[in-house]
């Protein structure tokens, strides 16, 4: 089963990404986890995406196409893989269109979450991420037992950088214009599912396996 998720930042693609992984036994590749990693690690690909992601902007191209389209090809992708934050631009979804063909593959889901631009600012206000494991909590709507305290891992839980409100202004103008495109391209594909994401969590999920069959 080959999914990627599509949706606003803060739509919940990360939230449902992680359920989705756990429930079909399919490995979850974030590529914001991925450069949050790598900037952690302070590696030369972590200084770079650094850059642009402090601004709101999207790291080029370049430098997402070619890691992604290697990590599909690991063994623990064989029965599938579920995308996350990938792809985000038209040349990336070419790029996995084609790194898929050449092995006689497709995607087979699309999965947008759709949440309005006025719900979002308040879901990123309220994300809590944790710094250890990546886990997602919300201060209203999926709070953490502890407070500021991680359940999976016990981690110290903070506000990403990338979700202050100056910045999330610009990433969801930098949504419409390069990454809302991809509903069309993968509608046209014919695999496009849309998902209302404004209702709980539990009940988007459950409409997910609806799609997917579970
Ligand atoms: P969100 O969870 O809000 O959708 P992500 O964690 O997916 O955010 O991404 C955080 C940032 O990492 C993005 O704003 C962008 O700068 C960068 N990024 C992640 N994935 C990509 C990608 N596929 N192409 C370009 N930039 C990306
Ligand atoms: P994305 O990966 O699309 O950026 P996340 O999964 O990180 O989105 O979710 C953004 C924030 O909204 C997180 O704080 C998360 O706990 C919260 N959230 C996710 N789905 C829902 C939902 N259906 N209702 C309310 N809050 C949600
Ligand atoms: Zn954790």
């Amino acid at each position: 089963m080959k999914i990627i998720m599509l949706g606003a930042p803060g739509a919940g693609k990360g939230t449902q990404a992680k359920q989705i992984a756990e429930q079909y036994n399919i490995p979850h590749i974030s590529t914001g986890d991925i450069f949050r990693e790598n900037i952690k690690n302070g590696t030369p690909l972590g200084a770079k995406a650094k850059e642009y992601m402090d601004q709101g902007l999207l790291v080029p191209d370049e430098l997402v196409c070619d890691l992604v389209v290697d990590r599909i090809e690991k063994d623990d992708c064989s029965k599938g893989f579920i995308l996350d934050g990938f792809p985000r631009t038209i040349p990336q979804a070419d790029a996995l269109d084609t790194a898929l063909k050449e092995k006689n593959k497709q995607i087979d889901y699309a999965l947008d979450i759709e949440v309005p631009d006025e719900n979002i600012v308040n879901r990123m206000a309220g994300r809590r991420s944790c710094k250890e494991c990546g886990a997602i909590f919300h201060l209203q709507y999926n709070p953490p037992k502890e407070e500021n305290k991680c359940d999976v891992c016990q981690g110290e839980l903070v506000l990403r950088d990338d979700d202050k409100a100056e910045t999330v202004k610009k990433r969801l103008d930098v949504y419409h214009e390069q990454t809302a495109p991809l509903i069309s391209h993968y509608e046209k594909a014919g695999v496009l599912h849309e998902i209302d994401g404004t209702v709980d969590i539990t009940v988007v999920f459950e409409e997910i396996k609806k799609i997917l069959g579970a």
